[in-house]
């Protein structure tokens, strides 16, 4: 059931082993066939409303736009090969908003066009094709890495990065602790409940950081020391003060807000006394498949209850239960 989930099946080749050699990193780098996205602060490169990309191959004996987009002062990320063409990503998040303007004009003045601009990637994976939103977040999720990374947390001193960025190096050589990309896992679960009579209820709740009545299923991340059905058990019970039981695995999705994986789980409810953790939820409340079908879209205008993006799990889950009970 993952095949279609946002963000999975990413569809190049990590060649983990050959990103260790730098002479074939550099080959990569400077092949005709490679291609290059573009990252600025959380905001992706669109040339006309399509994602740009750009190779030598393409734009060819273009001194100009060779030399604006081959900087050294851009941190360059090796994403992954499709069959032999390398992808790579450009973060340009250094430039301060003067020379990112700046930036742009140039590359409208070498592109002739002039609707090229950088765009919320998380408001724009509608404009990305299943492989495309694959590739550019886990992009984006080695970006906040490697921006998190830029010091040594052991020493404080400044670190190098290594490996076609995949791997980071303390610069004090009396140190040279090394980091390693992380993702954060979560649990993510709908919360099911069958009175003796009547429809099965699934408990949907709003949460303060998402406005205009959004209901989705209950998260949160995985503590140390915690398998992930006793996190889904605590989360649970200390977001709506209720006891699960049979917790069964629905599927995974990594989520490069900024560098998640969710885990989804259904899991059955004891009983439907909700006790609100208000600091984190704004209500919490019991919905049968049928009045879940009333909803409407997560971003549409209108007044009145919405289910979640539709490219998250929780909306994965929310549908494929309401599939079962009225199917
Ligand atoms: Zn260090």
């Amino acid at each position: 059931m993952n095949s279609e989930l946002t963000f999975c099946n990413m569809p190049l080749d990590r060649a983990s082993h050959l990103r260790k050699n730098q002479q074939w990193l550099s080959d990569k780098i400077s092949a005709d066939s490679s291609c290059f996205y573009f990252f600025y602060q959380n905001k992706l490169l669109y040339l006309d409303k399509s994602l740009f990309s750009f190779s030598k191959a393409q734009y060819q004996g273009e001194a100009e736009l060779l030399s604006l987009i081959e900087r050294a002062e851009f941190n360059l990320i090796f994403l992954g090969l499709e069959q032999d063409k390398g992808h790579f990503v450009y973060d340009l998040s250094a430039l301060n908003d003067d020379e990112i303007n700046r930036w742009l004009a140039k590359l409208f003045h070498c592109l002739c066009c002039n609707d090229a601009k950088f765009i919320d990637f998380r408001h724009s994976i509608s404009m990305l094709s299943q492989e495309q939103a694959a590739i550019l977040g886990y992009a984006k999720a080695l970006i906040h890495w490697q921006q998190s990374a830029v010091f040594c947390g052991t020493c404080g001193t400044e670190t190098q990065s290594l490996d076609g960025g995949h791997r980071r190096q303390c610069l004090n050589s009396e140190c040279q602790v090394e980091q390693f990309p992380r993702t954060d896992p979560a649990v993510i679960m709908l919360v099911e409940y069958q009175p003796k009579h009547g429809p099965a209820l699934c408990l949907l709740a709003e949460h303060h950081r998402i406005s205009g009545q959004v209901y989705s299923t209950l998260a949160g991340f995985v503590d140390p020391g915690e398998s992930l059905v006793e996190a889904v058990h605590r989360e649970v019970l200390e977001e709506v003060g209720i006891e699960t039981k049979q917790i069964t695995h629905f599927g995974s999705q990594p989520w490069p807000f900024p560098n998640s994986l969710m885990l989804g789980f259904f899991a059955q409810a004891t009983d439907m006394e909700i006790t609100l953790e208000e600091e984190e939820l704004r209500s919490a409340a019991w919905f049968t498949a049928e009045q879940l079908q009333n909803f409407g879209e997560w971003g549409d205008e209108t007044d009145g209850k919405k289910l979640p993006r539709k490219e998250s799990i929780s909306r994965r889950l929310i549908d494929t239960w309401c599939a079962k009970q009225l199917g």
